[in-house]
């Protein structure tokens, strides 16, 4: 990995070398003007829709827990070079923020940039998580010594639902050697891997397609939920999805009306019935432009079967991440 690489821009300074742009441009980076984030009114005006499905709530697969200086740094990251955030707020707002808006269980995908990084980050989360009613813990791992001893204890004395990695920001190649234990142990337990892998917002050379194909190549049973749908290689991913038994999708950021993930192909649409069992409902809260509310209605609102919807918006998560509801909520 180069030193430019592994600066924590994971390689945003090569956009264009890679050939790669959005495609609609980028508005929804910080100097194209995004706009300001459009606030939470509160009103949970989804719950109105969510209601005909028989649902009450909604389980989102993609939300974000870190230490709050950890989440500093990312907002002030996002401030500079993305867009503004509407839950800029502390930790127990944004609780409460999640828990107005129903959302009944969600992840706490965190990811690491740096050696070193990954084995705390997990056993901050899983104290926190134990501590956070509907919290669904997953942790995170990165090619380094001890990795496999890291991951063994994640699963096993911290309890992990599964794991997260973000290939351009920790800018490694999945399939690499130094994960094989990781990866052996992960897909032996059958714990689902979350990966942003898609090239939008910002590609790179870690975030091509061919990175995903070379990990299922390796571990054909492993369940991958591939973030923002694959965007922009929607249909590359699309494709996984349809061969590979375990593939899952995540609608994270995809159907909404803000541009980071440019526009689902409304030729793709109707492949999506088809896949439904295997995506999940996601809304990368709390670094989202724009209410909770707007990502459910985007979900609620596409022309799928009343059956498929509710799967994306809850009993897929259940199932994959083995959530207990005997409660009547995880
Ligand atoms: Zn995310």
């Amino acid at each position: 990995m180069s030193d430019e690489d592994k600066d924590g821009s994971g390689g945003r300074s090569g956009r264009g070398r890679h050939g790669k742009t959005a495609p609609e441009g980028q508005p929804w980076r910080r100097e194209g003007n995004p706009g300001p984030a459009r606030p939470d009114d509160g009103s949970a005006a989804h719950l109105a829709l969510l209601a005909p499905l028989g649902l009450e709530g909604v389980i989102d697969a993609h939300c974000h827990w870190f230490p709050d200086n950890v989440t500093e740094k990312i907002w002030e990251y996002f401030s500079r070079h993305y867009w503004p955030v509407t839950y800029h707020c502390s930790g127990g707002e944004r609780l409460r923020w999640l828990r107005q808006n129903r959302v009944d269980g969600f992840t706490t995908l965190n990811y690491a940039h740096r050696p070193g990084m990954a084995s705390w980050l997990n056993r901050w989360t899983a104290q926190w998580a134990g501590d956070t009613p509907g919290a669904i813990l997953t942790g995170t791992f990165y090619p380094e010594e001890g990795v496999g001893e890291y991951v063994e204890e994640a699963i096993g004395r911290l309890g992990m639902r599964g794991f997260k990695l973000h290939l351009r920001v920790s800018a490694f190649d999945p399939a690499c050697a130094e994960l094989t234990p990781a990866f052996e142990r992960v897909q032996e337990a059958g714990l689902p891997v979350v990966i942003h892998c898609g090239s939008a917002p910002d590609p790179s050379r870690f975030n091509e397609p061919g990175a995903a194909d070379r990990l299922l190549k390796r571990y054909p049973r492993l369940k991958l939920v591939v973030a923002h749908m694959g965007a922009w290689e929607w249909e590359h991913y699309l494709g996984l999805a349809e061969r590979f038994e375990h593939v899952y999708l995540d609608t994270t950021m995809v159907f909404v009306d803000f541009p980071a993930c440019g526009r689902f192909p409304g030729q793709l649409l109707g492949r999506l019935e088809g896949l439904s069992a295997k995506i999940l409902f996601g809304s990368d809260f709390p670094n989202i432009p724009y209410p909770l509310s707007h990502a459910v209605e985007s979900v609620v609102s596409l022309p799928l079967s009343a059956e498929a919807r509710r799967g994306i918006l809850y009993g897929n998560a259940i199932r994959l991440f083995g959530l207990d509801v005997s409660g009547g909520k995880p």
